[in-house]
């Protein structure tokens, strides 16, 4: 069966405006999944009701055949424990380090004051520096955050949602604010370092030359709807 089933999912915002209209698909274990569509379309709703950062307005999300949508607040922190997040602007808190911002994707723990570091198990941080050491981040695990380069900022974000062990991936737009080369380097981790671990991945671009260079397959949407469900193969950049 699969990991991820959405079932005639609907987001309305206010009164009448509809983010999504009844989309369904589903997603397998292990596929790299891209969601592509102009500004506007529901991509960004679409990934937040996927881990109900918001609440969807009706239909179905099923997640390791649990029913996400009906989970009490004690399961849905265990659910997110295995679906990690990755954005746009990485979310990085500026003045802590990139060890401890990494540690910091670790959930229920109590750190968000100074000397956060303090709050982890040996155990935690050899497991923060061997994922860093994997993403290239080595020679500067203790480096602020706000000292980093776009790229490096996003590969600490990669690094935040690993360190939970997550079976799937949301990647929100991850290169939009990347030049094409660190854009490049981040697709390539995240590649690279899902397909090692066996993580599902749901990444919304923009770029579709991206998405059919490095999906499995793709899912189109514009105004709310699924207009496009199958391989990167069968699209061009024009599409
Ligand atoms: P995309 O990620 O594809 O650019 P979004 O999911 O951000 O699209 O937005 C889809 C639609 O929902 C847009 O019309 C947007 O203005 C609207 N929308 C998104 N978030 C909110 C919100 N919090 N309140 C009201 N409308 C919203
Ligand atoms: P980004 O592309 O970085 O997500 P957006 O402009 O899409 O930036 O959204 C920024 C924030 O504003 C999000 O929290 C989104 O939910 C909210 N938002 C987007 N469109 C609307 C809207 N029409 N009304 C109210 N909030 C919105």
């Amino acid at each position: 069966t699969a990991l991820l089933e959405v079932n005639h999912l609907t987001k309305q915002f206010g009164k009448d405006s509809k983010a999504l209209t009844d989309v369904s698909f589903s997603v397998q274990e292990g596929e790299f999944v891209s969601i592509i569509g102009p500004s506007g379309a529901g991509k960004s709703t679409l990934l937040r009701c996927l881990n109900r950062m918001i609440d969807a307005t009706g239909g179905e999300i099923r997640f390791q055949d649990l029913h996400v949508m009906d989970l009490k607040k004690k399961e849905l922190k265990q659910v997110r424990t295995k679906i990690g997040m990755i954005f746009q602007h990485y979310n990085l808190v500026n003045r802590l380090s990139v060890i401890e911002n990494t540690l910091h994707g670790i959930l229920g723990t109590k750190s968000t004051l100074a000397g956060v570091i303090g709050y982890y198990s040996k155990e935690e941080k050899q497991q923060a520096a061997q994922i860093l050491n994997v993403l290239g981040l080595n020679e500067m695990i203790y480096k602020r955050a706000d000292q980093l380069s776009g790229g490096q900022k996003q590969r600490v974000g990669i690094a935040r949602a690993l360190i939970q062990n997550p079976r799937m991936l949301l990647c929100d737009e991850p290169i939009a604010s990347l030049d094409p080369n660190s854009a490049k380097v981040i697709m390539d981790y995240l590649k690279k370092v899902t397909a090692t671990m066996g993580i599902t991945v749901i990444v919304n671009l923009h770029q579709v030359d991206v998405a059919i260079k490095y999906s499995d397959r793709i899912i189109g949407i514009n105004k709310g709807q699924v207009v496009y469900n199958g391989s990167a193969k069968g699209l061009t950049s024009e599409d």
